[in-house]
């Protein structure tokens, strides 16, 4: 009998993977090698995150076009209002249309790092939809904004926060992709929900496998994903043991994809840490296979 996987992912899966630009040279072949690894999965796209503040705006930028330039994926790069006035991020964005670069994840960004609550910059773009609406302006670019299964930190409800990725998609953004989250029905929860409101773009699942289960519970609080109780319990005393946690994460990861796929989940957006293994295991589960 085939197994259940196989039967989970009847319809043919698409896969994207997120990168964030390499700080050292270092870092910089660890990204390549990630990169080279995945190319040959033909993923739907692959972006690269954009730096609080955009402390990053240069990295993003050249990590984005050394994709584009040397590799068959195509890139997306991210872009936040933090920081910037509005033409100084039209800029950025010219530029990339310019150098051929037709695909932009719109964020709003968050507020530096102690600096307390989220304060539009004077003269910039406010919020993510208001991003949305001055890239249409520029240019065609094609546009995935965030979505929050568990709700974003500073909505004041779970109906504003499904108005906003409303007005996101009004906007003119024809993807949303999630935060991550483990608990497969809060997704598919959050995807009913975003139906019955009217949003018909597809909403892709942010899958974050778990290396660092210690580090993700601090990071978990801030952004509004839970941590299921079954989670500590899968990592419990492996804090010194990195080896069995990529297994186990490698398992968790998987046994979230098949329950998504079984649910008519066909899209899934891998956060890979600028690391391989995982992503391509579960790529690999879901039936995607290297080309040519
Ligand atoms: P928005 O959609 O603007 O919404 C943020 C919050 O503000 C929501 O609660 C919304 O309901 C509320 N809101 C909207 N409009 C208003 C209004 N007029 N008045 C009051 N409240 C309002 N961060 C980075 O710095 N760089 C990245 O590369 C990056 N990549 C990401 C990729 C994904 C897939 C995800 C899910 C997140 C990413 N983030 C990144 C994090 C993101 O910047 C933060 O979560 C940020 O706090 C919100 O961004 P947003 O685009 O969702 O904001």
């Amino acid at each position: 009998s085939p197994l259940p996987i196989a039967v989970a992912s009847a319809q043919p899966v698409k896969v994207s993977f997120e990168f964030f630009p390499p700080k050292t040279e270092k870092m910089q072949e660890t990204l390549w090698e990630c990169v080279k690894r995945l190319e040959p999965l033909a993923p739907a796209f692959v972006s690269v995150t954009y730096g609080a503040g955009g402390t990053t705006r240069e990295r993003t930028h050249d990590t984005v076009v050394r994709i584009a330039r040397e590799t068959s994926l195509k890139p997306a790069a991210h872009l936040t209002c933090v920081g910037h006035v509005q033409g100084e991020v039209d800029d950025i964005a010219r530029r990339y249309w310019d150098e051929g670069i037709r695909h932009i994840v719109a964020l709003r960004g968050d507020a530096p790092e102690g600096s307390g609550a989220y304060v539009p910059t004077p003269g910039g773009y406010g919020y993510a939809v208001d991003l949305v609406r001055g890239l249409k302006r520029i240019a065609d670019f094609e546009i995935s904004v965030a979505a929050y299964p568990e709700m974003h930190p500073d909505a004041p409800s779970a109906a504003f926060d499904l108005d906003n990725l409303k007005a996101k998609v009004d906007a003119g953004a024809t993807r949303a992709i999630s935060q991550y989250f483990f608990d497969p029905a809060v997704f598919l929860r959050f995807r009913e929900r975003a139906v019955a409101a009217g949003i018909t773009v597809p909403i892709v699942p942010g899958i974050l496998p778990v290396t660092n289960f210690a580090q993700v519970q601090k990071f978990s609080a801030a952004c509004g994903a839970s941590v299921p109780g079954w989670m500590a319990t899968l990592f419990e005393g492996l804090d010194n043991d990195p080896e069995t946690r990529r297994l186990v994460a490698a398992t968790v990861a998987a046994e979230q994809c098949r329950a998504l796929a079984a649910d008519g989940v066909s899209d899934f957006h891998f956060y890979t840490l600028n690391r391989a293994d995982l992503a391509y295991a579960i790529s690999h589960i879901l039936g995607v296979r290297p080309r040519g």
